[in-house]
């Protein structure tokens, strides 16, 4: 998979370069390649950015840079471009599987108010657009969204994990939040392991964990666990 991402803070998404996205890019499984929006800017002060028609506070992105910018990187190849953007689909596990399945991405990372509009539109005319959000709350750009979806979407490309068996039983895979999780040693500060992790026996283990990953998202996600397993001794929280 190859992930292109536009940003005025190119050093913002450094971390693709640790731990495991890293890794992932020496075994050539992603390459990832950060492009500085400025270098499409061609007045003196390599400017981006201007006063939102209409008034208001605060300023938006100007089209001029981000065309060019498309230009340039749609005509290396298809992709699935990413605008990163409060209004835009929630980010879930379902997106990411999603995301997971194309073969390039481009994130537009916004800043200031975000980015004209007619960028958005004209790209859609030429590539498969999809704005997405990191949840209900305002971040300052879009950096911190891009890392985070190309996280969660590395994460599912095949040969990434060492055991793909891990990527099954996590939360949200199955609809459920994950079980707890215990390690050596058994007892610790007068706290044992759940006996039953202990016995062996492991379809009691694997029941006691799918009677534990109902329960807490019962308790803590009633939205998404399917009624038909709610269980009547749980009590359900409001989630705020
Ligand atoms: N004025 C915009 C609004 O109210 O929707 C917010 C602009 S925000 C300060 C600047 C940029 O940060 C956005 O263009 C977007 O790229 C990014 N951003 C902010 N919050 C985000 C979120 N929850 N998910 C994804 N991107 C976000």
């Amino acid at each position: 998979m190859q992930v292109d991402v536009v940003t005025i803070f190119p050093d913002y998404l450094a971390p693709l370069e640790l731990s495991l996205a890293g890794k992932a890019r020496e075994k050539g499984l992603i390459d990832v390649r950060v492009h500085d929006l400025r270098q499409w800017a061609h007045d003196r002060h390599r400017t981006v950015d201007d006063t939102p028609y209409g008034g208001g506070a605060g300023m938006v992105m100007k089209p001029e840079p981000w065309g060019e910018a498309f230009d340039a990187l749609l005509a290396d190849g298809p992709a699935t471009v990413v605008f990163t953007t409060p209004s835009g689909q929630p980010f879930t596990q379902t997106v990411a599987r999603d995301l997971a399945t194309r073969e390039r991405l481009v994130f537009a990372c916004g800043r200031y108010e975000g980015i004209d509009q007619r960028v958005v539109d004209e790209v859609a005319t030429r590539a498969e657009v999809r704005e997405i959000s990191l949840g209900d709350y305002v971040l300052n750009g879009g950096e911190v969204a891009a890392l985070a979806i190309t996280e969660a979407v590395v994460r599912l490309v095949p040969g990434f994990m060492g055991n793909a068996a891990s990527l099954e039983e996590e939360s949200h895979e199955d609809g459920l939040l994950e079980y707890p999780v215990y390690t050596k040693p058994a007892a610790w500060r007068d706290r044992a392991v759940p006996e039953v992790l202990l016995s062996g026996d492991h379809g009691a283990i694997a029941a006691w964990r799918r009677d534990q990953a109902v329960r807490r998202t019962a308790e803590r996600r009633p939205d998404l666990v399917p009624a038909s397993v709610l269980l009547d001794d749980v009590e359900i929280r409001p989630v705020v």
